[in-house]
């Protein structure tokens, strides 16, 4: 049915396959092989090269951030205090950036092994409710955790998932208006479990759906809330999600909210 599709690497040529039926009526197919190999080391190579400025900047920035925070204490009037607030928070964007593409290139790099451990999956959700009961409580916003179960234990990454639904989590926070409820809601099917959060936010354009999950891309709903973000949390979650074999999916209605859905094979 379709096209089937799959990279290939042999040796250090890496290739892209493609499999075709010729036609409905007979058994014929066609097998194309295209030679991305060039393409694959530009990717690799700048990669290389931000994940060592990364690096790079992260100590001076660093210093910057604990310079600020220091000489804060002795402003004394509102002008100084108000720069020093500005560049208080412009080191810590430029933290998270570092931060976020630095985790996302260590999971794409080929040297990441997964943890795999038997975990409850319901436990590790409340955990990371509660890590984000600070953000929820400065927008005056509930979390409901609706689940039938107390227990669904599944073999994943423990580490992992949880970085992923911290950043779903946090994601609902920062895209709700205040004193709104966001609900995260557990599935467990015959063969996978499904984890959904849903929240009654901003939503996100339709054009844009397909492009949330790509690095840096932050979708054009920012202009009606203030939150500052890299555009590279959905990446790291759609990476982990597929290193587990998951699938991550998202619905939206502009200016009524949006559903993550987060599914995993029982194992
Ligand atoms: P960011 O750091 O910008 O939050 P993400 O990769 O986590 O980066 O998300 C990419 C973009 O997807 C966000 O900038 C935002 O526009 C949109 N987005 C993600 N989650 C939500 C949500 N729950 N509601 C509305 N928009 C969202």
């Amino acid at each position: 049915k379709g096209v089937f599709r799959q990279e290939l690497i042999l040796k250090e040529y890496h290739f892209q396959m493609f499999i075709n039926k010729t036609s409905n009526k007979n058994e014929n197919y066609i097998i194309l092989f295209n030679d991305i190999s060039e393409l694959k080391k530009a990717e690799m190579l700048k990669s290389d090269m931000v994940r060592m400025l990364s690096h790079e900047i992260k100590n001076p920035v660093n210093n910057i951030s604990i310079v600020t925070e220091n000489v804060m204490d002795f402003a004394t009037t509102d002008f100084l205090k108000k720069n020093f607030q500005i560049l208080q928070e412009s080191t810590n964007t430029i933290f998270n950036i570092i931060n976020d593409f630095l985790s996302l290139n260590k999971l794409e790099s080929t040297l990441t092994q997964l943890n795999l451990t038997e975990i409850n999956i319901i436990e590790l959700l409340i955990e990371s409710i509660e890590l984000q009961s600070v953000n929820a409580n400065n927008k005056n916003i509930k979390i409901l955790l609706e689940c039938e179960y107390q227990k669904i234990n599944i073999h994943v990454d423990k580490k992992l998932i949880l970085i992923l639904f911290n950043n779903l989590i946090l994601n609902a926070l920062k895209y709700s208006y205040d004193n709104s409820t966001i609900t995260v809601k557990v599935l467990s099917l015959e063969d996978k479990v499904q984890i959904l959060v849903i929240d009654n936010g901003i939503g996100i354009p339709g054009h844009e759906l397909n492009k949330i999950f790509n690095k840096f891309y932050r979708a054009s709903n920012n202009s009606e809330i203030n939150v500052s973000g890299t555009g590279l949390g959905l990446s790291i979650v759609k990476k982990i999600a597929s290193m587990h074999n998951g699938l991550i999916e998202v619905e939206s209605e502009y200016k009524k909210g949006t559903t993550f859905t987060f599914t995993l094979l029982k194992n």
